[in-house]
């Protein structure tokens, strides 16, 4: 019987044995993502996929990947994967939830606090020699203890960013398309409110949802003009969750006064865009996850995906288990 077929599309931070006992594992070896077309083209040889959220596997692909048994992203997010597509193949999707939690919520913490206290802009003043003397109200910033808190999308991510709030004295409200337990509510001290009512009461915003098509855009002009002027807005979701062009125009004209943003739309920031000339938004790489520790767990459980669907075994951590349903 010929050996099973594997395609990983970037290098992982981890071993890969475990993987290659069972299969050959072809790795993309290059920086930058396998282009469209030649990944076309390997998914029409191959049994398992192991992919990355910058990898766009869409239905066409799945259509075309006629051996394919798995396909196993490495990252918590699927919105690059058709999984409809993959659900009517019956070609099972694994994603990584759980194991970054942490070091996301530790991440749009850091980010908050860079937003409030101006740390990105005082780094740029300091040096290019700014700093002549001490100054009442030089780099001024905003309040985090007794602060308002708005979380938008409160899954494992958005709790764990309630549970670092509440060590700082904040007051924490939230959305959700259905409220949580009241149990959960009061071990986190958070409480509910209309996603209205939770732009025109917060003074910072995190937002924790999945990039799906309710949440695409659910940030644009009139929902940004709701906040407050001083109010900040943190994006380690996913980037088109924000309209691009109504997040400049807010941020340009002090309709609110920061952002933070490890996301945008589209990845990478096109060198064009008018959110770079902006002082008061801090842009990062999206590096929400991006700690040795946390992607090394990630990279394990991808593996882990992999070989159970390469070998008929249900995906420890599925995204469509409706796959295994009349089986
Ligand atoms: P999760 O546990 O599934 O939480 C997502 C939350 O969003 C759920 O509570 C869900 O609750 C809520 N939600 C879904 N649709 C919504 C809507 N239309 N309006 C309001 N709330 C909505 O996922 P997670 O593990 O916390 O991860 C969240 C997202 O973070 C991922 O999907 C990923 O895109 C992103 N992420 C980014 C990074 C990074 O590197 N920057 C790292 C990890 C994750 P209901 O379904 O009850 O509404």
């Amino acid at each position: 019987m010929s050996r099973l077929r594997v395609f990983i599309t970037r290098c992982l931070p981890t071993d890969l044995q475990p993987l290659q006992q069972i299969a050959d594992v072809e790795v993309w070896t290059e920086r930058r993502p396998p282009p469209y077309e030649i990944l076309l083209a390997k998914v029409k040889e191959i049994d398992g996929l192991l992919c990355l959220l910058s990898d766009r596997i869409d239905r066409q692909l799945i259509e075309a990947a006629t051996s394919l048994k798995v396909i196993s992203q490495m990252a918590v997010g699927y919105d690059n994967v058709d999984v409809s597509s993959a659900t009517a193949r019956g070609i099972p999707v694994g994603h990584t939830p759980g194991v970054l939690t942490d070091a996301t919520a530790d991440f749009t913490w850091a980010l908050l606090m860079a937003a409030a206290r101006r740390i990105v802009e005082a780094d740029k003043f300091t040096r290019a020699l700014q700093w002549q003397t001490w100054e009442p109200d030089l780099l001024l910033g905003a309040d985090i203890a007794g602060a308002t808190l708005g979380i938008v999308g409160l899954g494992r991510i958005g709790q764990a960013v309630a549970r670092r709030a509440r060590g700082f004295e904040m007051r924490i409200i939230y959305t959700s398309r259905k409220r949580c337990e009241p149990k959960l509510e009061v071990s986190l001290g958070v409480e509910f409110v209309s996603f209205e009512r939770l732009l025109q009461e917060s003074d910072f915003v995190s937002i924790h949802t999945p990039l799906t098509a309710d949440t695409y855009h659910l940030f644009g002009a009139s929902q940004l003009a709701l906040m407050k002027p001083s109010a900040i807005l943190i994006n380690t979701a996913r980037g088109p969750i924000v309209d691009p062009h109504a997040l400049y125009q807010a941020l340009s004209c002090g309709q609110i006064a920061g952002a933070a943003i490890d996301v945008t739309e589209p990845e990478p920031i096109p060198a064009d865009s008018p959110l770079l000339s902006l002082d008061n938004l801090i842009i990062t790489p999206h590096i929400g996850s991006a700690s040795r520790q946390t992607r090394k767990k990630m990279a394990d459980i991808a593996i882990e995906n992999a070989i159970a669907g390469l070998q008929k075994r249900r995906l420890p951590y599925c995204v469509n288990p409706e796959v295994y349903e009349n089986l």
